[in-house]
């Protein structure tokens, strides 16, 4: 009895508590209309059997290890992977294409995660697979912005290529495999004067392209890689759909698989893109 009425002494002060005048109260204002708002833009391509690998890499292979209704009556599936570290949309390590570079498990998030600018050349390069990349372009993208590009940028290159993925002979410039296809490489990609200038001149994080390299097809000594990852700034290769983002104030998160060790890796790549309402 004794806990009863405790229990009621206790319901009584938490009504009490409770009761506030909602008669003089203010009536609830509706939040002010959104302004804004945020869509997240995939960057990467599936890995499927159709994924643009190096001419010399060892291509995307699916395995199905189970798929079906179990004896125990629930189903199950599940599947064996294996690929190259690059191809697809995937990940240069530092490590890549210099020798005390870091590996993909190595390289810091803050690398990876950030503001990210866009630098459009799709006009002069579709029409261009052996196109590259200019300092020009850059600082046209600057003049038309009215600022240099802010420190700790990722910068996003749009060439336009991404748009015949995954049609070898006019994304790659052939659909030959092996050592002698190589010769065979057409498509854009950032001229080692515009990696130097940028390393030089300005302070990025990373930079990305919706090309299969950051050199164009026809490089032969990979110089942008080598410009690049050896002061550590990751390359993202094979992007898609890059024509949906401005060309400036929007987020990119890029997180590899973690392969310790790895000189790159398949990477998921989103753009977080603030939109006005209309
Ligand atoms: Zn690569």
């Amino acid at each position: 009895m004794k806990t009863l009425l405790y229990y009621l002494l206790l319901f009584l002060v938490f009504m009490a508590c409770n009761n506030k005048p909602t008669s003089t109260e203010k009536p609830h204002t509706t939040p002010p209309p959104k302004a804004s708002q945020k869509k997240i833009i995939d960057l990467s391509h599936s890995y499927s059997d159709e994924t643009i690998y190096w001419v010399t890499s060892k291509e995307f292979k699916l395995d199905t290890v189970f798929e079906g209704q179990t004896d125990k009556g629930y189903y199950y599936s599940a599947n064996n992977f294996s690929t190259s570290e690059h191809g697809g949309t995937h990940i240069d390590a530092p490590i890549h294409f210099a020798k005390n570079g870091l590996t993909v498990d190595e390289i810091p998030l803050e690398k990876l995660i950030g503001p990210a600018i866009k630098i459009d050349i799709y006009s002069t390069a579709i029409n261009n697979p052996d196109y590259l990349v200019s300092i020009q372009d850059i600082k046209a993208w600057e003049k038309r912005q009215g600022s240099t590009i802010p420190d700790g940028s990722i910068v996003l290159l749009q060439t336009g290529f991404s748009k015949y993925y995954p049609d070898k002979v006019k994304y790659l410039g052939t659909d030959k495999r092996g050592e002698h296809a190589v010769k065979l490489l057409h498509f854009p990609g950032l001229s080692p004067e515009a990696a130097e200038w940028l390393v030089k001149n300005r302070n990025i994080k990373s930079i990305g392209i919706d090309t299969p390299s950051i050199d164009y097809g026809q490089s032969e000594y990979f110089k942008s890689h080598v410009i690049l990852l050896e002061e550590n700034i990751p390359v993202f290769e094979n992007l898609t759909n890059l024509d949906r983002l401005p060309l400036n104030g929007f987020e990119i998160i890029a997180l590899p698989m973690k392969i310790k060790g790895g000189t790159g890796a398949p990477l998921r790549i989103v753009a977080i893109v603030t939109e006005d309402e209309k």
